[in-house]
């Protein structure tokens, strides 16, 4: 392998080795040689197996999206550049103007924009209903509904979805239904097992599990309708950066043991708020006093998750001051982290709300969501000990 002075700007092969290397290679490639432009008619016809162009897919994004075919029991999903890339692929490829569209009332926040703001511009209309209530679900539904999206869990308050009921309506009426099973993930739910016919991720959050890499996943039952999500996303430009899919497919390998151990410690730590002075109510789905226990039970299982919500007594003088004392749990929007993080939605996510709306949907300044993480629970225990007998001191209770 020698390099002239003249050929330097031609790429150099790859070096040859008798020995192969065991970590999935990156492969940043933003288009793909083909040998003639016969092979090339083959790839096109589905003769051959390959890459053109990044955009169109790539390997590391195939590799990862087969990792998490595995776990949701699907075939051929696809790996997009956000959770929110995928729901927009799915409403873009699947809806036209005149189309009607239901969600739950407490999706993540911007596919509640996506339903409020963005479908409506494009002539889609859209009805938001609460999802432990199949009735209300029901009662949204007009002869133009073309599909149902559906979180298992919400967020921040932890409701947990009928989601069979959901399901059972969506079969008879012919309408789709689509489950974000980002918070749940396949280690709670199986979203095709409970009648989804199709499965969306944000791979950002505990798939990927480090914080990392911003991606998301969509897998659709039926191929006709995959293949119109897909050749949207491609034109949308949805695409995944290779990088993040390689560090995707890094986190994923210990997704499961890390989903174990923060939902055990999220049980465990939700327990031990419920004791603590100063704690008003604790939301975690799995506790009897949680307010569908007996749905988490026969559709999750003891998969309580790994959020836990919480409230405080006192104002912000009591919220400030417990953020200060726990300086080692990160003040930050976002979910499954490995490390646990504190989120407050009265100055974050539902900052939008008036005091009024977020009281109505159970979040006062006092309430908190914690992602919890795979620290020492003990630890982890403590610490929010010692910021909520911080924040009561700042109350003066
Ligand atoms: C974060 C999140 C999304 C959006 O994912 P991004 O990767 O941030 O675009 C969608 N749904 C749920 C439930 C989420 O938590």
């Amino acid at each position: 392998m020698t390099d002239s002075p003249k050929s330097i700007v031609r790429r150099t092969p790859w070096p040859e080795s008798s020995s192969r290397a065991v970590v999935t290679p990156l492969q940043p490639s933003v288009v793909y040689a083909s040998p003639s432009p016969s092979a090339l008619d083959d790839q096109y016809e589905g003769r051959a197996k390959g890459f053109t162009y990044a955009r169109e897919g790539h390997p590391n994004a195939e590799v990862l999206a087969t990792k998490i075919d595995a776990l949701e029991g699907a075939e051929g999903g696809l790996i997009l550049g956000s959770g929110m890339a995928a729901v927009t692929a799915m409403f873009f490829g699947l809806l036209k103007q005149g189309d009607h569209v239901v969600g739950g009332n407490q999706l993540y926040g911007r596919s509640m924009r996506m339903m409020r703001e963005e479908l409506p511009r494009m002539g889609i209309t859209t009805t938001l209903a609460d999802p432990t209530d199949a009735a209300a679900i029901e009662a949204a539904l007009t002869p133009d509904t073309k599909l149902i999206l559906l979180e298992v869990v919400s967020n921040p308050t932890l409701r947990v979805s009928d989601v069979d009921g959901i399901a059972k309506l969506a079969k008879e009426r012919g309408i789709l239904l689509a489950i974000d099973n980002t918070f749940t993930t396949p280690r709670g739910l199986v979203a095709y097992d409970h009648g989804a016919d199709i499965v969306l991720h944000s791979v950002t959050k505990l798939l990927a599990g480090h914080s990392d890499a911003t991606l998301g996943y969509i897998a659709l039952h039926d191929p006709v309708l995959r293949k119109r999500v897909y050749d949207t996303a491609v034109t949308l430009g949805l695409t995944p950066s290779p990088f993040d899919c390689w560090l995707a497919e890094r986190g994923l390998y210990s997704f499961e043991l890390r989903y174990d151990r923060a939902e055990e410690n999220a049980r465990k730590l939700a327990d031990a708020l419920a004791e603590t002075p100063g704690v008003r109510r604790v939301l975690y789905p799995t506790r009897p006093d949680h307010p569908d226990h007996n749905r988490t039970v026969a559709l999750l299982g003891d998969r309580g998750g790994n959020m836990v919500s919480f409230e405080i007594e006192g104002g912000r003088d009591a919220t400030d001051a417990m953020v200060q004392a726990a300086p080692n749990i990160a003040f930050a929007p976002t979910l499954g982290d490995i490390g646990t993080t504190l989120s407050h939605p009265a100055s974050s996510s539902h900052r939008a709300l008036s005091a009024e709306e977020r009281a109505s949907l159970g979040m006062s300044e006092g309430f908190f969501r914690v992602s919890v993480g795979v620290e020492d629970v003990d630890m982890l225990i403590a610490e929010f000990r010692t910021a909520i007998a911080a924040a009561m001191d700042a109350a003066g209770t």
